[in-house]
Protein backbone atom coordinates (compact mmCIF):
# COMPACT_ATOMS: atom_id res chain seq x y z
CA UNK A 1 0.00 0.00 0.00
CA UNK A 2 1.11 3.40 -0.39
CA UNK A 3 1.79 5.94 2.13
CA UNK A 4 0.95 9.56 1.72
CA UNK A 5 1.17 10.54 5.30
CA UNK A 6 1.31 14.14 6.98
CA UNK A 7 2.84 14.52 10.44
CA UNK A 8 1.18 16.86 12.90
CA UNK A 9 2.52 17.99 16.47
CA UNK A 10 3.79 21.27 17.94
CA UNK A 11 7.62 22.69 17.04
CA UNK A 12 9.70 20.55 19.34
CA UNK A 13 7.83 16.82 19.09
CA UNK A 14 10.49 14.76 17.45
CA UNK A 15 8.09 15.45 13.96
CA UNK A 16 11.35 15.52 12.00
CA UNK A 17 13.55 12.91 13.97
CA UNK A 18 10.15 10.22 13.69
CA UNK A 19 9.20 10.89 10.12
CA UNK A 20 13.28 9.96 8.81
CA UNK A 21 12.43 6.77 10.70
CA UNK A 22 9.39 6.15 9.25
CA UNK A 23 10.84 7.11 5.31
CA UNK A 24 13.41 4.24 6.08
CA UNK A 25 10.60 1.41 7.48
CA UNK A 26 8.60 2.31 4.69
CA UNK A 27 11.21 3.00 2.34
CA UNK A 28 9.66 6.44 1.34
CA UNK A 29 10.76 10.14 1.18
CA UNK A 30 10.40 12.65 4.25
CA UNK A 31 9.61 16.17 2.73
CA UNK A 32 10.26 18.58 5.27
CA UNK A 33 9.52 22.46 4.36
CA UNK A 34 11.46 23.59 7.22
CA UNK A 35 14.54 21.37 5.98
CA UNK A 36 14.13 22.78 2.77
CA UNK A 37 13.76 26.76 3.57
CA UNK A 38 17.17 25.71 5.72
CA UNK A 39 18.84 24.42 2.79
CA UNK A 40 18.15 27.76 0.92
CA UNK A 41 19.22 29.52 3.50
CA UNK A 42 22.67 28.17 3.99
CA UNK A 43 22.58 28.41 0.01
CA UNK A 44 22.25 32.28 0.52
CA UNK A 45 19.82 31.86 -2.51
CA UNK A 46 16.62 34.34 -3.00
CA UNK A 47 14.43 31.88 -1.88
CA UNK A 48 16.49 31.51 1.35
CA UNK A 49 16.66 35.33 2.21
CA UNK A 50 12.98 35.82 1.63
CA UNK A 51 12.39 32.54 3.76
CA UNK A 52 14.57 34.30 6.75
CA UNK A 53 13.14 37.08 7.63
CA UNK A 54 9.69 35.13 8.93
CA UNK A 55 11.56 31.68 9.66
CA UNK A 56 13.69 33.72 12.12
CA UNK A 57 11.05 35.65 13.86
CA UNK A 58 8.97 32.28 14.32
CA UNK A 59 6.41 33.27 11.75
CA UNK A 60 5.31 31.04 8.78
CA UNK A 61 6.48 31.71 5.26
CA UNK A 62 3.84 33.20 3.10
CA UNK A 63 1.72 30.29 1.96
CA UNK A 64 2.57 31.33 -1.84
CA UNK A 65 6.43 31.36 -1.60
CA UNK A 66 5.90 27.64 0.48
CA UNK A 67 3.45 25.81 -1.68
CA UNK A 68 5.71 26.89 -4.88
CA UNK A 69 8.32 24.83 -3.16
CA UNK A 70 6.33 21.88 -2.04
CA UNK A 71 4.94 21.44 -5.07
CA UNK A 72 8.31 21.38 -6.96
CA UNK A 73 9.53 18.64 -4.72
CA UNK A 74 6.29 16.71 -4.85
CA UNK A 75 7.19 16.48 -8.82
CA UNK A 76 10.26 14.73 -8.14
CA UNK A 77 9.51 10.64 -9.03
CA UNK A 78 10.72 9.53 -5.35
CA UNK A 79 7.31 10.70 -4.42
CA UNK A 80 5.40 7.79 -6.91
CA UNK A 81 5.71 5.41 -3.62
CA UNK A 82 4.57 7.88 -1.38
CA UNK A 83 6.11 10.19 1.14
CA UNK A 84 5.69 11.77 4.83
CA UNK A 85 5.13 15.62 4.98
CA UNK A 86 6.88 17.18 7.75
CA UNK A 87 5.93 20.79 8.78
CA UNK A 88 3.00 20.94 6.01
CA UNK A 89 0.65 21.49 5.50
CA UNK A 90 0.61 24.80 8.65
CA UNK A 91 -2.93 26.29 8.03
CA UNK A 92 -5.99 25.52 6.25
CA UNK A 93 -5.37 27.07 3.44
CA UNK A 94 -1.84 25.18 2.82
CA UNK A 95 -4.21 22.19 3.63
CA UNK A 96 -6.50 23.14 0.66
CA UNK A 97 -4.00 23.45 -1.42
CA UNK A 98 -2.34 20.50 -1.01
CA UNK A 99 -5.95 18.68 -1.72
CA UNK A 100 -5.66 20.33 -5.25
CA UNK A 101 -2.10 19.09 -5.78
CA UNK A 102 -3.39 15.70 -4.79
CA UNK A 103 -6.58 15.03 -6.35
CA UNK A 104 -5.60 11.89 -7.69
CA UNK A 105 -3.55 10.67 -5.07
CA UNK A 106 -4.77 12.17 -1.71
CA UNK A 107 -3.39 11.58 2.21
CA UNK A 108 -3.97 8.64 3.54
CA UNK A 109 -2.96 9.17 7.34
CA UNK A 110 -2.51 12.14 9.58
CA UNK A 111 -0.67 11.14 12.68
CA UNK A 112 -0.85 13.18 15.23
CA UNK A 113 2.09 13.99 17.77
CA UNK A 114 0.70 14.15 21.55
CA UNK A 115 2.95 16.04 23.64
CA UNK A 116 3.27 17.82 26.61
CA UNK A 117 3.93 21.49 25.70
CA UNK A 118 5.38 22.70 28.27
CA UNK A 119 7.93 19.82 27.79
CA UNK A 120 8.75 21.14 24.38
CA UNK A 121 10.39 24.48 25.17
CA UNK A 122 12.70 23.13 27.23
CA UNK A 123 13.49 19.94 24.43
CA UNK A 124 13.82 22.99 21.88
CA UNK A 125 16.52 25.17 23.81
CA UNK A 126 18.46 21.75 24.39
CA UNK A 127 18.30 21.88 20.01
CA UNK A 128 19.26 24.86 20.29
CA UNK A 129 22.53 24.49 21.60
CA UNK A 130 23.46 20.92 19.95
CA UNK A 131 22.15 22.78 15.91
CA UNK A 132 22.34 25.97 16.60
CA UNK A 133 18.81 27.18 14.45
CA UNK A 134 18.23 30.50 14.26
CA UNK A 135 14.68 30.28 15.55
CA UNK A 136 15.25 28.13 18.19
CA UNK A 137 15.85 31.17 20.91
CA UNK A 138 13.05 31.49 23.94
CA UNK A 139 11.13 34.20 22.56
CA UNK A 140 10.86 32.58 19.16
CA UNK A 141 9.92 29.23 20.38
CA UNK A 142 6.94 31.06 22.10
CA UNK A 143 5.96 32.32 19.20
CA UNK A 144 5.99 29.33 17.14
CA UNK A 145 3.96 27.62 19.58
CA UNK A 146 1.67 29.74 19.48
CA UNK A 147 1.72 29.95 15.79
CA UNK A 148 1.09 26.19 15.77
CA UNK A 149 -2.17 26.79 18.10
CA UNK A 150 -3.91 28.83 16.23
CA UNK A 151 -3.21 27.97 12.76
CA UNK A 152 -1.87 24.48 12.60
CA UNK A 153 -3.32 22.68 15.49
CA UNK A 154 -7.04 23.56 13.69
CA UNK A 155 -5.54 20.89 10.63
CA UNK A 156 -5.96 18.26 13.81
CA UNK A 157 -9.94 18.49 13.16
CA UNK A 158 -9.68 18.68 9.30
CA UNK A 159 -8.64 15.08 9.50
CA UNK A 160 -10.02 13.98 11.96
CA UNK A 161 -13.74 14.37 10.06
CA UNK A 162 -11.73 12.66 7.06
CA UNK A 163 -11.55 9.46 9.00
CA UNK A 164 -7.68 9.69 8.42
CA UNK A 165 -6.14 10.96 11.99
CA UNK A 166 -3.97 8.60 14.09
CA UNK A 167 -2.89 10.10 17.20
CA UNK A 168 0.34 8.60 18.99
CA UNK A 169 1.79 9.48 22.33
CA UNK A 170 5.00 11.12 21.54
CA UNK A 171 6.60 11.74 24.99
CA UNK A 172 9.08 9.46 26.43
CA UNK A 173 12.06 7.43 24.49
CA UNK A 174 12.82 8.07 20.95
CA UNK A 175 12.92 4.44 20.04
CA UNK A 176 9.62 3.82 22.23
CA UNK A 177 7.84 7.03 20.01
CA UNK A 178 8.97 5.69 16.91
CA UNK A 179 7.49 1.85 18.08
CA UNK A 180 4.20 3.68 18.82
CA UNK A 181 4.38 5.67 14.92
CA UNK A 182 5.10 2.39 13.15
CA UNK A 183 2.04 0.61 14.28
CA UNK A 184 -0.28 3.52 13.97
CA UNK A 185 0.96 3.69 10.20
CA UNK A 186 0.12 -0.10 10.05
CA UNK A 187 -2.81 -0.34 11.94
CA UNK A 188 -5.47 -0.97 9.27
CA UNK A 189 -8.07 2.37 8.55
CA UNK A 190 -11.02 2.61 11.32
CA UNK A 191 -13.35 4.52 9.22
P1 LIG B 1 10.09 23.47 11.06
O1 LIG B 1 11.44 22.93 10.77
O2 LIG B 1 8.99 22.64 10.46
O3 LIG B 1 9.86 23.74 12.53
O4 LIG B 1 10.00 24.88 10.33
C1 LIG B 1 10.83 25.95 10.70
C2 LIG B 1 10.24 27.25 10.18
O5 LIG B 1 10.15 27.20 8.75
C3 LIG B 1 8.84 27.56 10.66
O6 LIG B 1 8.81 28.19 11.93
C4 LIG B 1 8.34 28.49 9.56
O7 LIG B 1 8.89 29.78 9.69
C5 LIG B 1 8.97 27.86 8.31
N1 LIG B 1 8.07 26.85 7.72
C6 LIG B 1 8.25 25.51 7.66
N2 LIG B 1 7.23 24.90 7.04
C7 LIG B 1 6.36 25.90 6.71
C8 LIG B 1 5.09 25.93 6.08
N3 LIG B 1 4.48 24.81 5.67
N4 LIG B 1 4.50 27.16 5.88
C9 LIG B 1 5.09 28.28 6.28
N5 LIG B 1 6.26 28.33 6.91
C10 LIG B 1 6.90 27.15 7.13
Amino acid sequence: MTHRIIVLGPPGAGKGTQAIRISERFQIPTISTGALFRAHMAAEDELGREAKRYIDAGNLVPDEVTIAMLAERLQEPDTERGFILDGFPRNLSQAAQLDELLTETPITMAVEFVVDEAAMVGRMLRRAEIEGRSDDTADVIRHRLEVYREQTAPLVDLYEQRGVLRRVDAMGEIDEVTARVISAVEQPRVS
